[in-house]
């Protein structure tokens, strides 16, 4: 399991939590010393990417049939957390993550 962090959270030394998929969380305390935690709650092991600066959000794709999609929390970041988002609101972020990695692609 992994779970993207936000650089910018851990610059800020301020401690910030960590959501496992099983609704426990774990509280990290910059500056980190490993990119791995385990959940108290289930004992997963989590590795944490991180990702430069404060994205909110990143791209993800959901492989079951069709390749779609969807947006994966950048947790730390001061960005409005997935669960929410309004349809319309995640609709709008894929919307400009799609136009950015056409941009991306383009240059
Ligand atoms: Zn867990």
């Amino acid at each position: 399991m992994y779970t993207f962090i936000a650089g910018a959270a851990i610059k800020e030394n301020v401690p910030f939590p960590v959501n496992c998929n099983c609704g426990g969380v774990i509280t990290i305390m910059p500056p980190m010393q490993e990119d791995k935690v385990v959940c108290p709650k289930c004992e997963a092991t989590i590795k944490m990417i991180v990702i430069e600066g404060d994205s909110g959000y990143i791209i993800g794709q959901d492989f079951n049939g069709e390749p779609t999609p969807t947006l994966l929390p950048v947790q730390g970041s001061s960005s409005k957390p997935i669960n929410l988002l309004t349809q319309a609101e995640r609709n709008e972020i894929l919307k400009k993550v799609k136009e950015n990695i056409k941009g991306s692609k383009n240059e």
